[in-house]
């Protein structure tokens, strides 16, 4: 078992396996060009895969592979199906833009994949391409659609923002429930490769606007999940996430790895440790002893605050996976 310098169960891994994108959102890239990470300093399928066995073996019980944009990476079908065949009854997850999804959902649930994120803040194709600066909009909607399809449990993530996608709350509800899709509100997290200006509704503004079509109640967050739940009275539930408020901290169960194969132990702060040199010799145990090393000096919590002098991150989300 794993457990961190606060006494907190940790057996969540998130695996950025590209720090690319072929969006750039606004709340996520820079805007100006940059140059990507070359491709051979990032750690192989098969040496992630060697790390991942030995974290299943440590007491992890939860993946989710995330990007940047993950569907660009090569043969991801396959390293799904490296996980899934090594422990089948493992919570597998993905989080993708969904743009490159359609032909390849089927290939993903049949490698072991059980569930998606995707995400999506719009419902309208101009504000689509505002947000991401290009057109997208068609082929996530079709990402969407396929994946439901094939079988796949799909939920929605979707970060509000003022003035560009705010009167679209109830309608994105009213999507995800009709799909039977479940949909989580995510604050905006400053961070310093957001555009300037960005403004996102706090968990309270987004519950004042479905408040305005809907009764509601508020059901808790289950242990671990970021995510505060509220059932309409249909019991239909929906997710806001608040990470300006620290409760979801108090029992944080993750810890992230980067593509380049830093070990991140929260989403806000800089700090990080290497396994790369350990796992590329095949040291699996100095990659472990790295791990532990994360983890007894994981934050106890983020820095996002709720007054108004919000703390910006900086790190990058396409970098982190999120
Ligand atoms: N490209 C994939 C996608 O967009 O789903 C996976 C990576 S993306 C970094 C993972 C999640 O982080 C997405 O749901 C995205 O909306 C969210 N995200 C990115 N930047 C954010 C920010 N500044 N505040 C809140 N959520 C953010
Ligand atoms: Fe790409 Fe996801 Fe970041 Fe958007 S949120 S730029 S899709 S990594």
């Amino acid at each position: 078992m794993l457990i961190d310098g606060h006494g907190r169960k940790v057996s969540y891994l998130r695996i950025s396996v590209t720090e690319r994108c072929n969006f750039r959102c606004q709340y996520c890239m820079p805007d100006k060009p940059f140059s990507w990470v070359p491709k051979e300093n990032l750690l192989s399928f098969e040496d992630l895969f060697l790390f991942i066995k030995a974290g299943i073996d440590e007491g992890i019980n939860k993946i989710r592979i995330t990007g940047g944009e993950p569907l660009l990476r090569a043969d991801l079908d396959k390293f799904i199906k490296m996980i899934s065949d090594y422990r089948a009854d493992l919570d597998l997850a993905l989080t993708t833009n969904a743009y490159l999804l359609k032909p390849i959902a089927k290939k993903l649930k049949d490698a072991g994949l059980k569930r998606l994120n995707v995400s999506l803040d719009t419902l309208k194709p101009a504000i689509a391409q505002k947000i991401a600066q290009k057109d997208i909009l068609k082929k996530v909607l079709e990402g969407i659609e396929e994946a439901l399809r094939v079988g796949l449990k799909v939920k929605l993530n979707s970060v509000p923002l003022k003035g560009i996608n705010d009167s679209e709350i109830i309608d994105l509800l009213e999507f995800a429930k009709s799909k039977n899709m479940n949909i989580r509100y995510i604050e905006y997290m400053e961070n310093k490769f957001a555009k300037d200006k960005l403004q996102g509704l706090s968990a309270q503004e987004v519950q004042d606007i479905i408040a305005t079509k809907y009764s509601f109640k508020s059901v808790g967050r289950v242990e671990s999940s970021p995510a505060h739940l509220f059932e309409l009275e249909d019991g239909y539930r929906f997710g806001i996430i608040d990470p300006h408020k620290h409760d979801f901290c108090e029992d944080c169960n993750r810890i992230r790895l980067t593509a380049e194969g830093m070990l991140i132990p929260c989403l806000y702060f800089d700090e990080a440790l290497s396994i790369k040199e350990s796992i590329q010799k095949g040291d699996v145990q100095g990659a472990v002893k790295v791990l532990k090393e994360v983890l007894a000096n994981k934050p106890e919590k983020n820095k996002w605050s709720s007054d108004d002098e919000n703390e910006t991150s900086q790190r990058a989300f396409y970098e982190t996976g999120g």
